[in-house]
């Protein structure tokens, strides 16, 4: 599987502070990010924040369109009685 670097837009380089110059790839739940300008890089785990993405994920409403709930069963009418 190639990994995917990508620009961030708008981030600044801690380093040179050149803006869209910073790029961030994920590999082995390790989060990196360089500068193409500068020689920055930088590396933390990302075991939480992968956490938090699929909690996110899981819990969006929105993504359910189709959502069945449990629908009471009328297996009698009393008013038929
Ligand atoms: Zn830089």
């Amino acid at each position: 599987m190639a990994i995917q670097k990508r620009f961030i837009a708008g981030a600044i380089c801690p380093r040179c502070a050149e803006m869209d110059r910073i790029r961030t790839w994920e590999q082995h739940n390790i989060r990196y990010r360089d500068c193409v300008s500068c020689d920055f890089f930088e590396q933390l785990p990302i075991k939480d924040a992968v956490l938090t993405e699929l909690e996110t994920r899981v819990n969006r409403p929105d993504e359910e369109p189709q959502r069945q709930d449990i629908q009471p069963v009328r297996i009698l009418d009393p008013g038929n009685r």
